[in-house]
Parts: structure tokens; C-alpha cells; sequence
């Protein structure tokens, strides 16, 4: 058998919580218009790449985010991170800049970025992880569609 050393602890009924890391989730919706392009190719090719998503005019998708905040819980909270302050941090950074807006034309991100889930997961954890303690993990899932969806990190 191994032999485990264990520090003791003062009440053997604790629950050592720095040793129980929790991921905690909070889930969030925005609209947004987009188009993805790239000026280098004929309308041939992206229409060939990007398809329906290649459209002029611009189209809209309803976008579920999902932001996964993981780390111990505080000894005297027990909480991972206050989901409301979560939910207000997400609020501000992603929802006020991109909800209702035109990825492309409103915002800055998306200048010369395509606004691809994949690059909107991106922003989304630049802008998020500024403002999360960075003893936390952070991961981002966004949802283009109910059956296309990324993550980030990977
Ligand atoms: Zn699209």
C-alpha cells in the first residue's frame, strides 16, 4: 500500500476546500448583426467559404454565451466568484458593447477581425479576463446556433 502523508487538520471533518476546485457557470444571450468577408477573395470564394454568412447586407444570429469561472471556493463565502457580480461584469463588458449592435460596423473588435464565434470567443475572454482575478480560470463557450458553438481556451 502507499503511503499518503496528510497534514492534520484541526476539525477531521473540514472539508479541506483548497483541494475541491468548482467551476461555476453563468449564462448570458446577446443579438447581433455580422458579416464575415474577406476583401482579398472574389465574391466567388467567399461566398463559397462563408456562405449565407458572406451576405452584404449583414444578418443577424442570437448568440448564448456561457462564461465558466473556475477556482477554489473562498473559505468564507464558499463561493467561486459572486455570480451576480459575474453576471454584472458580463453585462458591461461583453452585452452593453455587442448586444443590438453590428459586430462589424459598431464595434472595434471587428475591424479588421472576422467576427467569427471563433473570434468573438477570443474577445469576449480578452475582455473578461482583464477583470476576473487571475487565480481564477476563465473559459468561454459561445453558442452561433444551437448546433454551432466554440470554445475558448480550447
Ligand atoms: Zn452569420
Amino acid at each position: 500500500m502507499g503511503v499518503s502523508v496528510r497534514p492534520k487538520k484541526q476539525d477531521p471533518k473540514a472539508l479541506a476546500m483548497d483541494k475541491h476546485k468548482v467551476s461555476v457557470f453563468r449564462k448570458e444571450h446577446f443579438n447581433a448583426a455580422h458579416r464575415l468577408h474577406n476583401s482579398a477573395w472574389t465574391p466567388e470564394k467567399n461566398d463559397e467559404i462563408f456562405g449565407l454568412c458572406n451576405n452584404p447586407n449583414f444578418h443577424g444570429h442570437n448568440y448564448e454565451l456561457i462564461v465558466q469561472v473556475t477556482g477554489y471556493p473562498d473559505p468564507e463565502t464558499g463561493y467561486v466568484i459572486d455570480t451576480k457580480k459575474l453576471s454584472d461584469l458580463i453585462k458591461l463588458e461583453v452585452l452593453a458593447r455587442f448586444d443590438h449592435k453590428n459586430l462589424n460596423l459598431d464595434t472595434t473588435f471587428f475591424a479588421t477581425l472576422n467576427p467569427t464565434a471563433e473570434n468573438i470567443a477570443v474577445v469576449i475572454y480578452e475582455l473578461l479576463r482583464a477583470k476576473i482575478n487571475s487565480t481564477l480560470d476563465l473559459k468561454i463557450r459561445l453558442y452561433e446556433t444551437e448546433r454551432n458553438f466554440v470554445e475558448y481556451p480550447s
